[in-house]
């Protein structure tokens, strides 16, 4: 069962708000909300104050539109070929990424009649997306290239803000600037969840969270200030002990080297629990630590309860994951990854509920496991 605290998505949102403060905290919800849920996710950070979204691709903007009807959605992928009258139809602002984009959505604009909203993305280091340094110098000379767009404004995007002092995050934000001085004005982001705790320089007008609202340590190199978000709890199917010498699971790939006892938890990895967490890291089980043990299948994870009071354990009960004695990013070390992949990889087969923000009634999920 997965529990979605979306008072604390917004109490989180509320914490970054005021840490940025004057300048305007965004919320990214690309990726159904990192995997949480966009459709409820998003009308409460809505009613908690947010009117700016960002999403990846425009079908995800199109599906949160009903239920933003006022905000700003921008889409960071831009607008795709062909796709420039769903973007204005839907109100989706796109961020263009190259020349080429400029140029597709001016002759949109052009034949369409009507200045269209664009923000524009300088590319200062990560390589990845945007304007490298020669396309946004083509554009300060040539600014007839705006001509037709209304811009909202300039995103430059961080590669190394979880670390505290590394020196590119200093370096992109110097080239933000230096890129700008020549271009028209407008409204400045660059920080996401990490880069928002690093300084107030990166601040700017906007900033652009996503992992923090969702409980991910954005300071990994100090305690989490944010609010755990999600509790994901599976429950113990079988208990079986086994002598001194067994081998467990698919593979043998681990032997017990005493006599065990060892519980079966209805969770594996097509419900988004890592292979690679095979024989590391530990679930709990009222709030007792209970190491897995042998590989993740499918449908089913196998832990050692042998040091657990046989009381604790039966069929039945629950085994957490992920809650309050397991963060996120706990069990992302465990498998080798980060808190964003396991976000994203919760499957549809968990039971979801959604823990609305005041009243702190339940949102129940149609979807519904084992
Ligand atoms: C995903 C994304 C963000 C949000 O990053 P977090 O680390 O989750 O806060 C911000 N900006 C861009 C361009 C992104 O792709």
């Amino acid at each position: 069962m997965l529990t979605i605290d979306l008072g604390a998505i917004a109490g989180n949102w509320r914490t970054l708000c005021r840490r940025v403060a004057p300048a305007e905290c965004a919320a990214v919800v690309k990726a159904d909300a990192y995997g949480l849920g966009a459709a409820h996710v998003a009308p409460a950070l809505a009613a908690a104050g947010c009117t700016t979204f960002f999403v990846a691709l425009l079908e995800e903007g199109v599906v949160l539109r009903p239920c933003l009807p006022g905000a700003e959605i921008i889409a960071l992928l831009g607008a795709l070929p062909g796709r420039e009258a769903d973007h204005a139809h839907h109100r989706i602002v796109p961020v263009l990424n190259s020349l080429g984009d400029i140029a597709r959505w001016q002759a949109f604009a052009r034949s369409v009649g009507r200045r269209q909203p664009a923000w524009i993305h300088l590319d200062t280091g990560m390589n990845r997306l945007g304007l490298d340094a020669a396309e946004a110098r083509r554009l300060a000379e040539q600014p007839e290239r705006l001509a037709g767009l209304e811009l909202r404004g300039w995103i430059s995007h961080l590669a190394c803000a979880d670390q505290p002092h590394h020196p590119l995050s200093a370096a992109q934000l110097g080239r933000f600037h230096r890129t700008l001085a020549p271009l028209p004005a407008g409204r400045r982001s660059l920080a996401g969840s990490s880069g928002l705790w690093r300084s107030r320089a990166f601040h700017l007008e906007l900033v652009r969270p996503g992992a923090a609202l969702y409980g991910i340590n954005p300071t990994p190199e100090a305690a989490n200030l944010m609010r755990p978000v999600i509790m994901l709890k599976s429950r113990i199917l079988q208990v079986r002990t086994v002598d001194s010498g067994a081998t467990i699971g698919y593979g043998a790939a681990a032997t017990v080297a005493r006599r065990s006892r060892i519980a079966t938890i209805a969770v594996g990895y097509a419900d988004g629990a890592l292979r690679s967490s095979a024989n590391r890291g530990h679930v709990f089980i009222d709030r007792r630590p209970a190491p897995v043990v042998g590989r993740v299948s499918m449908d089913l994870m196998t832990i050692d309860v042998t040091d657990l009071p046989e009381a604790a354990v039966a069929p039945g009960g629950w085994a957490e994951l992920i809650g309050p004695d397991r963060s996120v990013d706990a069990a992302a070390a465990d498998a080798g990854t980060i808190g964003y992949e396991i976000l994203t990889g919760l499957s549809r087969r968990h039971h979801r509920v959604w823990l609305a923000p005041a009243t702190g009634n339940l949102a129940t999920g149609d979807q519904w496991t084992s």
